[in-house]
């Protein structure tokens, strides 16, 4: 049993990780950077120690300092959240060295899985689809064009460290790939010092759907469920649901027995998302998996009624999951919206500022992830979410009625935000009918 865990995130996930560590029993040490002296997750722990100045790669991604913190307060464990060092394999392995237990999988699984180019290959070894596409890492426009003739355009060009859509383009025509694969590489550089690319058919209006995975270290695998993540701007997620309306029962157990079949061809350990692409004609392609916690995973948790982050310490302390795949049960319908501080009218900047006026809803299946509070002041330094509002029906339509009538009730005064953006894709027929791809804010949004 752990008895106290550093948290090595900030924010709303530090917060939420930091209660479920007081209800478990276990001490909490929040880290925090100078900007966040005055942070919630820094006033919420049981200890708060500063790791450095305000930059993230001064604090929160100072590997160095946050491990010398864990060792200085005795902590038994690390939680990374997502973000900063979540999937950092060098990270990892040195809290291996120090005999610290990192809540998420071992090093070298962080390292398969984390270059994307190779967890294809090792998928592909597992017959499970993947988006047609190149074989291996490709590092030449010249060779890179040659492969995307063959996979026939529209292509995607992706970087094999990639993340958070950065180092992606698209390809429509052949005569633009070699300028397109030269930005995502120089992308792909400057954001993850790698120049491995890989390239993969374009799937025209796909949904992204992800399955939840929780993993012990007895070889017990089990799936959660869904999340459609198909609303997203520029390929980041801004609403997530549970289930998918694309989903029956029978694709949810093909694609879930896939998603097991993921995790287990490469022995994996704690929670994990296993993401997918859904087309038009029911099938599904694996795109990539995260060895982390999720932001969505809140409708998760309300729809098993499973909590993701207490299960995630129990599975570190070495116990066995509690229930197997029978035991698990979707109920009703989850919703989350990620209200960010940013400015519509301005191409969504973000936009750090104080929060002047602030009015943060409730009531029954409302759930509100947040580390802000009146005179908060945004720093600027870090991602720009505010608030993540979950919602919890009988349904979908009573839970996009339930969001909607949240969302009228939220008042952030201060700083520009994109709550009113959120509210109108709620009242969209289109979204209320279940209507939606990956292009759903392009198509209707961005004329
Ligand atoms: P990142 O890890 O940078 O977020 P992902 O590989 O998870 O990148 O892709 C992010 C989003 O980009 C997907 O959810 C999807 O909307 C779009 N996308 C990625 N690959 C493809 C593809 N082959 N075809 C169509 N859309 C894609």
């Amino acid at each position: 049993m752990f008895k106290k865990i550093l948290v090595a995130n900030r924010g709303e996930i530090a917060v939420r990780i930091i209660r479920a560590c007081r209800e478990l029993g276990i001490k909490s040490v929040a880290v925090y950077s100078e900007a966040d002296k005055e942070a919630l997750h820094t006033q919420l722990a049981d200890e708060s120690i500063c790791i450095g100045a305000s930059a993230s790669s001064d604090s929160y991604l100072n590997m160095e300092r946050i491990l010398s913190a864990t060792i200085a307060v005795k902590a038994d464990a690390i939680h990374p959240g997502f973000g900063f060092l979540s999937e950092n394999a060098k990270f990892v392995e040195m809290c291996e060295k120090c005999n610290i237990k990192f809540i998420g999988p071992s090093s070298s699984i962080i390292h398969k899985m984390g270059n994307k180019a190779e967890a294809r290959k090792t998928m592909m070894k597992a017959s499970i689809p993947v988006v047609p596409g190149t074989k291996e890492p490709v590092v030449t426009a010249e060779e890179g064009k040659k492969l995307a003739d063959k996979i026939g355009y529209p292509v995607i060009i992706k970087a094999s460290l990639g993340g958070g859509g950065k180092g992606m383009r698209i390809v429509e025509r052949e005569e633009e790939f070699t300028s397109q694969f030269e930005t995502a590489q120089m992308e792909s550089i400057g954001s993850f010092g790698d120049n491995t690319m890989y390239i993969e058919k374009y799937i025209v209006n796909p949904r992204h759907i992800e399955f939840q995975i929780l993993a012990d270290q007895y070889g017990n695998v089990v799936h959660l469920g869904e999340r459609d993540c198909s609303i997203q701007r520029r390929h980041q997620k801004l609403i997530e649901e549970s289930p998918s309306v694309a989903m029956d029962e029978n694709l949810r157990k093909k694609m879930g027995d896939m998603a097991i079949l993921a995790a287990k061809t490469v022995g994996y350990e704690n929670a994990g998302t296993i993401e997918f692409l859904l087309d038009k004609d029911k099938n599904f392609y694996f795109m990539e998996m995260n060895t982390r916690i999720q932001v969505e995973h809140p409708i998760t948790e309300f729809v098993t009624g499973i909590d993701l982050v207490k299960t995630q310490i129990e599975i570190a302390e070495g116990k066995e999951l509690p229930f197997t795949q029978n035991d698990i049960t979707i109920t009703g319908h989850a919703i989350e919206c990620r209200i960010n501080a940013e400015d519509p009218a301005c191409h969504f900047m973000p936009c750090p500022g104080t929060i002047e006026s602030l009015h943060i809803p409730g009531g029954n299946g409302v759930r509100v992830d947040t580390a802000v509070y009146q005179n908060y002041k945004i720093p600027p330094f870090y991602d720009s979410m505010l608030l993540k509002v979950v919602v919890h029906d009988k349904d979908r339509i009573s839970a996009i009625q339930k969001m909607i009538s949240v969302l009228g009730e939220v008042i952030i005064g201060g700083t520009k935000t994109n709550l009113n953006f959120q509210y109108e894709i709620f009242n969209h027929e289109k979204f209320k009918k279940g209507d939606i791809n990956t292009h759903f804010i392009q198509d209707y949004f961005e004329q």
